[in-house]
């Protein structure tokens, strides 16, 4: 068995196809009529850009239009004229031949490409790779390696699957996909995953392992890979490739449909997410907005704070790629567990009731200021809505509405575009504000609940601490009370009210928060589907006769059990 990256969901079972780029050997000497080359060199281009083009209309056509958007990237590079320009000048000043200067050229932008350590950096250098191949085929009038005609049951095995590779794949015959390079995000796992073609990447030396015709399943969750496999493996895997089928043909039912009860209970159904990359995944899996935003990852994994330019870049993308949808982002929530080396923070004794989120943004304006100005700005691309966390007293708002006035003022006086109506919200994840949820009610736009934060603290109960995990749990009929408690008062007084805590996407919990009357559900991109179906499953009558008993009961112990018992 070899194991790689899991990069693409699903089951392959099936025989090996080898896919071996023909070797591109050329006779690299001195050229004499460097205009001629030049010209061949240029021959080349138009007609590589051309392909590339048909390509991508192939591509748009049979996979969509943002698989194709790779090689729409790859005819940008093609025309780049500081890629262009130093091909023809090898040609012209060091009378290379039109070969010898495209892979000179190339290698160097992809050598200095891969020296960057960023992902996506290390796929600009594939894709300079990809084109080079591409030209060099051209120029030695090598034919393509054709993808679109191997048998059906193939599993394609290659050092890697370029994205032109990629696209002359005919998904009815490839049932999967086995590379000795690429990760999770490489253009290779992105095409993969949008043919639905389960695939394992970056493992070592296989293409010299398998052979020809070998039979040999794959797990493209796992990144399992088993050679020659016998019976009772494929009669395994043959089963989870079943189930595997199924649970996606139940789950793809729910794609663009409306997140309602059995019947026709509307609730709104956004996602988490805490990188602004992670806005389209989103929206491939159909969420209908975003419910937390957690910006605190900006601020990590750097040596400095992010400006406010810098921020204000990636809230409007994620705006943009939201389109029109709600985007709700938290402000900073930093102290507690999630530390910022640079910011030089005093170490607390109890961090988690010390000095964190808005607590620390309301003294420290030097960096809550500028993320605030950034939202605002931001605001005027899209749904922007303004979510503040760990708030425990009206104060603490009153003071955020106030620096928000005050930035308001500053936009106005500046001519700079802000949506003047944006909506500004809490988090409840503290007793206090649960208590006060009604008097919060009259004062902010909306709320969402964080049960991560609100069970530990209702609970008194940290969260990561093992000896007391058996109090952390949502399902401690005190944690149940304060989430009905919040939502009644938020109802009472029509404004939203959401969910971004984990509980959020326990299906468990789906009858009681449909019963309680949660307006928005926020979950992980990936629950999307899953918590449509689960949310489907229940009548609102159901739900509030699961939900009458289930708050009727003492202990944790009894609720889980009971919701166990009835769960769907
Ligand atoms: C929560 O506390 O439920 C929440 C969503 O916030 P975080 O997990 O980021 O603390
Ligand atoms: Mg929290």
């Amino acid at each position: 068995m070899y194991t790689g990256i899991g990069a693409s969901a699903g089951i392959g079972i099936g025989s090996v196809v080898i896919v071996k780029e023909p070797s591109l050997v050329y006779d690299n000497k001195a050229i004499t009529d460097a205009a001629a080359e030049t010209a061949r060199f240029q021959a080349a281009l138009d007609k590589c850009v051309e392909k590339t083009q048909a390509m991508a209309e192939d591509m748009k056509t049979r996979v969509g239009e943002k698989e194709a958007e790779i090689l729409e990237g790859h005819i940008l590079l093609l025309m780049d004229p500081e890629l262009g320009g130093q091909i023809e000048s090898k040609i012209a000043d060091d009378k290379k031949c039109a070969e010898a200067a495209v892979e000179e050229t190339c290698d160097f932008f992809a050598a200095m490409f891969s020296s960057l350590d960023d992902e996506m950096f290390q796929q600009r250098a594939t894709d300079v790779c990809d084109i080079k191949t591409r030209l060099l085929k051209i120029l030695l009038d090598v034919e393509d390696v054709d993808l679109a005609n191997v048998p059906a049951g193939t599993i394609l095995v290659a050092e890697d699957l370029t994205p032109s590779m990629t696209a002359g794949i005919n998904p009815a015959n490839v049932v999967g996909i086995l590379t000795e390079i690429g990760g999770k995000t490489s253009h290779s796992a992105i095409l993969a995953r949008a043919l639905e073609i389960p695939a394992v990447l970056s493992i070592e030396g296989i293409v010299s392992k398998l052979t020809n015709g070998q039979s040999v399943i794959l797990d493209g969750e796992t990144g399992k890979v088993f050679e020659d496999p016998d019976a009772e493996i494929v009669k395994e895997y043959e089963a989870k490739r079943a189930a595997f089928l199924e649970a996606k043909a139940a789950l793809s039912k729910f794609v663009g449909k409306p997140t309602e009860t059995s019947d026709g209970v509307k609730v709104e159904l956004c996602a988490n997410i805490g990188k602004p990359e992670d806005a389209l995944k989103v929206v491939e899996c159909d969420g209908e907005g975003i419910g937390l935003f957690r910006t605190e990852f900006l601020f990590m994994d750097r040596p400095q704070v992010p400006t406010e330019d810098e921020q204000f870049e990636a809230y409007k993308k994620v705006a943009e790629v939201l389109s029109g949808k709600p985007v709700i982002i938290r402000t900073l929530d930093i102290g507690g567990d999630k530390e910022i080396p640079y910011l030089g923070l005093p170490k607390e004794e109890n961090p988690f009731l010390g000095f964190r989120a808005v607590r620390l943004c309301l003294k420290r304006e030097d960096l809550y200021r500028p993320q605030l100005r950034a939202l605002l700005r931001a605001s005027a691309y899209g749904d922007i809505k303004i979510m503040v966390p760990m708030i425990s007293c009206v104060d603490e708002f009153r003071k955020v509405k106030e620096i928000l006035g005050e930035l308001m003022a500053d936009l106005d006086e500046k001519g700079i575009a802000y949506n003047k109506d944006i909506k500004v919200g809490i988090m409840i994840e503290t007793p206090a504000a649960s208590l006060m949820a009604d008097v919060f009610a009259k004062e902010v736009d909306f709320f969402s609940i964080g049960t991560n934060d609100l069970t530990g603290y209702t609970m008194a109960a940290d969260r990561g601490n093992p000896d007391v995990a058996y109090l952390y749990s949502t399902y401690n009929p005190a944690v149940l009370r304060s989430i009905e408690r919040v939502i009644t008062a938020a109802n009472a007084e029509g404004i939203m009210v959401g969910m971004c805590g984990e509980a959020a996407a326990d299906p468990l919990l789906t009858p009681l928060l449909i019963s309680f009357g949660l307006q928005e559900f926020s979950v992980s991109a990936t629950s999307i589907l899953k918590t449509r179906k689960g949310i489907s499953s229940w009548s609102k009558a159901e739900a509030d006769e699961v939900t009458a008993k289930a708050m009727s009961m003492a202990t944790e112990e009894e609720v889980r059990t009971y919701l166990e018992s009835i769960a769907r």
